[in-house]
């Protein structure tokens, strides 16, 4: 499939990997929003959000137990804000599931 994410999951496409192990991978935005942004993604293709169900519990719950990994990891100790934008009127530009990570500073009540 043509979709970027997949690319850079199957390292075709070079990324800043910040952790990485058989079904997820966790890399930097390539055009940061915040001092800390990173993206987390399923190495299997997943549109977004919306796509997800039940088949796909225990993999969104290995995500949301390696977001406070990475977040210890990355000194993100005055929190941080996860964000997974779905669809168009969310402003979603990659069409493979993926949640941001964003922190390092006071965040405003926009994305970052
Ligand atoms: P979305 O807008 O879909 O929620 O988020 C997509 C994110 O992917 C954006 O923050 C954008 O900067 C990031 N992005 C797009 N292309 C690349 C790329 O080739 N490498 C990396 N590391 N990030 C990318
Ligand atoms: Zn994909």
């Amino acid at each position: 499939m043509d979709c970027l994410f997949c690319k850079i999951a199957a390292g075709e496409i070079p990324s800043a990997k910040v952790y990485e192990d058989e079904t997820i991978l966790a890399f930097r935005d390539i055009n940061p929003q915040a001092p800390t942004h990173i993206l987390v993604i399923p190495k299997a293709h997943i549109g977004s959000v919306a796509e997800l169900t039940e088949a796909n519990a225990a993999l969104v719950g290995h995500i949301f137990a390696v977001i406070p990994e990475i977040a210890v990891r990355e000194g993100l100790t005055g929190g941080f804000r996860i964000v997974s934008n779905c669809g168009p009127d969310a402003g979603q530009s990659v069409p493979h599931l993926h949640f941001h990570i964003l922190g390092g500073k006071e965040l405003s009540l926009e994305m970052a």
